[in-house]
């Protein structure tokens, strides 16, 4: 036996006792992390205003890009007399552009739900479909909206990830990605099961109203001492 050997050994398995003891670590941090949320707030909401599960629908397709408060002021209006895919066929795409022409894209967004409304009465008797595949095969639903749909309206432990769920996973950090699809593939591997229903509306908040995008209120921010992030705020 080469004399090196046993000592490479010996230094491969510290190593990877280390490499364990940091995954624990993490997995603790993560555990801890989750758990302040669901003290503050066990059962999270998203904002944006619907009725039913095609006005989540659509009320999700016209967000991209927007804010909720935004989108809830014009579709207030809106599902009042189209919560349906028929009635929505029947505003039709030039009243509707009109009702939803605060929303940014409000042109392409007005020809989507209008084509996706002809697409669930075609394909699906006039339902929101359950499935992930049959959802992005509808005119303006990306994997972002899939997922907010299968959570909301079908119960499904996806996390959407968005805007603040992005930077916010990246800089605590949760999971770290150069992607929505990475985070979202990361966050999924470490956030416990139990608390996936609710994680994306956890972490959704935390950046929107917390964790903010130029000046984050690390102050008052109840994770400040499990998170890693080397630019907080004083
Ligand atoms: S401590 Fe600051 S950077 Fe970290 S999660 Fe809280 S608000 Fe965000």
């Amino acid at each position: 036996m080469p004399r090196g050997k046993p000592e490479k050994s010996a230094a491969s398995g510290a190593a990877a006792k280390g490499r364990s003891a940091a995954r624990q670590a993490q997995a603790a941090r993560v555990e801890a992390i989750f758990e302040r949320f669901v003290a503050a707030l066990p059962e999270p909401k998203g904002e944006l205003e619907y009725i039913n599960n095609f006005t989540l629908l659509v009320a999700v397709v016209l967000s991209a890009q927007a804010t909720d408060s935004g989108v809830n002021k014009a579709t207030r209006a809106l599902f009042a007399i189209a919560d349906s895919p028929q009635k929505m066929l029947a505003l039709g795409e030039a009243d509707l552009a009109e009702k939803i022409r605060t929303i940014g894209l409000y042109r392409t967004k007005a020809k989507n739900v209008i084509a996706l409304s002809q697409a669930l009465i075609r394909d699906h008797g006039g339902q929101t479909p359950s499935t992930r595949a049959a959802l992005k095969a509808l005119p303006g639903v990306g994997d972002k909206t899939a997922n907010v749909v299968l959570n909301i309206a079908f119960g499904e432990a996806t996390i959407a990830v968005d805007t603040h769920v992005f930077r916010v996973s990246n800089r605590i950090p949760l999971a770290k990605g150069k992607t929505p699809a990475e985070v979202e593939a990361g966050l999924l591997h470490i956030v416990p099961a139990r608390f996936l229903r609710h994680a994306h509306h956890w972490l959704i908040l935390h950046g929107r109203y917390v964790c903010k995008a130029r000046k984050p209120l690390c102050r008052t921010c109840l994770i400040a001492d499990l998170c890693a992030y080397e630019h907080k705020t004083a």
